[in-house]
This record gives structure tokens, C-alpha cells and sequence, in this order.
């Protein structure tokens, strides 16, 4: 495989870069975010590990950065501390797998042969629906040509529908979801966001994008 090293620190660097120089691997290494989008735009890799701690334009960014440009390369980030804040951003960011700093080096190798393996299909960011287009990292909407303004509740019920395309998903699945909890009476609250939303979205009720499954929950119809 021909793999991009992005890391700052030089130790690091340079260890990975002979790790993976005697798995028979091609490397090469980024000090900083800008040399890595230089490195990508020029070279075709199989892979790339980032670090997200860089100085200049930091990991999170250039991995946005390259989603954005159809760069479907796998990506392992590599983050300072196991938060669930960093993850979560990093697999907002198109991300496919992190690594938490200190690691063993026969994880990060074990972890790069598993993403070589996986087919490309879920690398794009942005979630689309017939006419909706919406971006979980950068929190937007749009509808057509459109960007549409959501409140946080309609915004989590969107991004949770369109995850899950034509698919019936309960009252309760949506609650856990939205609300972080399973709150009984939050159905009769979820069918009034779910109205909001549609109204928001322009979105003809019956027949529309999101259909109302009698005596189930809601299905997103995301076509064929
Ligand atoms: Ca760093």
C-alpha cells in the first residue's frame, strides 16, 4: 500500500514511517495539514493516517477538506485522548477509524489492513434524500439549491431519518435518539416536530419525503 503519514511530531513520524517501510508499505510524511492536502492533491494513496493535534489547518479540517473534494482514500486518525467529543467529530469529518494516542504499532498496522479491505460506499459526509442534502459536521440543510434553517430537535430528527433511508423507525427509536433517553411522552412531541419538519421542508404530506407509517412511526423514502 502506498500510505500518507501526517504527524507533527517528529519521533512519531519517523516510527511509523519505518513500521510501515518494513511492512513493505510506500510512505510518506506530512509535518502539518497544509503539506498533507499537498501530498493528496499530487499522490494517489491507499491510505492515510492523521493525526488531529497539527499545527496550522488540523486534522479534522483536512479530513473535511478531502471528503469535500471526493477523496475516497480510507482515512485513521489518530486523537490525543479517547473523548467521545473528538470521535464523534472525527467521524462527522469522514473519518473511518481512529486510533487513541499511546497505541501499539501492530494496531495501527492491523487497523490499516482492515480499512484496505473495506469497500468504498460510505465515505461522503453529506447525506442526501431526494431534493435534501444535509451535513451532520457542519450542522446544514439544504433543499434544492437552499439552505434551510433547522431547530436543534428538527435537525436531529432529520439527520436520524436520513441515516436510516426507508426504514420504519419508531416513536421510541426516535426518542432514544433525539432525546439521548427513552421519554414515554415524547411521542405526541416527536409527531409535532415531525409536522414542523415537513413544513420547513416543504415536504407535501401524504406522499412526500417523510411518510407517516400507520400505528409504527415515520419512514424516510429515500427512492430505490
Ligand atoms: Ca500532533
Amino acid at each position: 500500500m502506498r500510505i500518507l503519514v501526517v504527524e507533527d511530531e517528529i519521533r512519531l513520524a519517523s516510527l511509523l514511517r519505518r513500521g510501515l517501510t518494513e511492512e513493505a508499505h510506500a510512505v510518506d510524511l506530512a509535518g502539518d495539514g497544509e503539506e498533507a492536502l499537498a501530498w493528496t492533491d499530487v499522490g494517489d494513496y491507499d491510505a492515510i493516517v492523521l493525526d488531529i493535534m497539527l499545527p496550522g489547518i488540523d486534522g479534522l479540517e483536512v479530513c473535511r477538506r478531502l471528503r469535500r473534494d471526493r477523496v475516497r482514500t480510507p482515512i485513521l486518525l489518530l486523537t490525543a485522548r479517547d473523548s467521545v467529543g473528538d470521535r464523534v467529530a472525527g467521524l462527522d469529518a469522514g473519518a473511518d477509524d481512529y486510533l487513541v494516542k499511546p497505541f501499539a504499532f501492530a494496531e495501527l498496522a492491523a487497523r490499516l489492513r482492515a480499512l484496505a479491505r473495506r469497500p468504498p460506499e460510505t465515505y461522503d459526509p453529506v447525506l442526501a434524500a431526494g431534493e435534501v442534502r444535509l451535513d451532520p459536521a457542519s450542522r446544514r440543510v439544504w433543499h434544492g439549491g437552499d439552505e434551510i434553517q433547522l431547530p436543534n430537535k428538527e435537525f436531529r430528527i432529520l439527520e436520524y431519518l436520513m441515516r436510516h433511508p426507508n426504514r420504519v423507525l419508531t416513536r421510541p427509536m426516535i426518542a432514544e435518539h433525539v432525546w439521548d433517553y427513552d421519554f414515554p411522552n415524547v411521542t405526541n412531541v416527536i409527531d409535532v416536530h415531525i409536522r414542523q419538519l415537513r413544513r420547513q421542508l416543504n415536504d407535501p404530506y401524504p406522499g412526500g419525503l417523510i411518510e407517516t407509517v400507520r400505528g409504527a412511526g415515520y419512514r424516510l423514502s429515500a427512492g430505490s
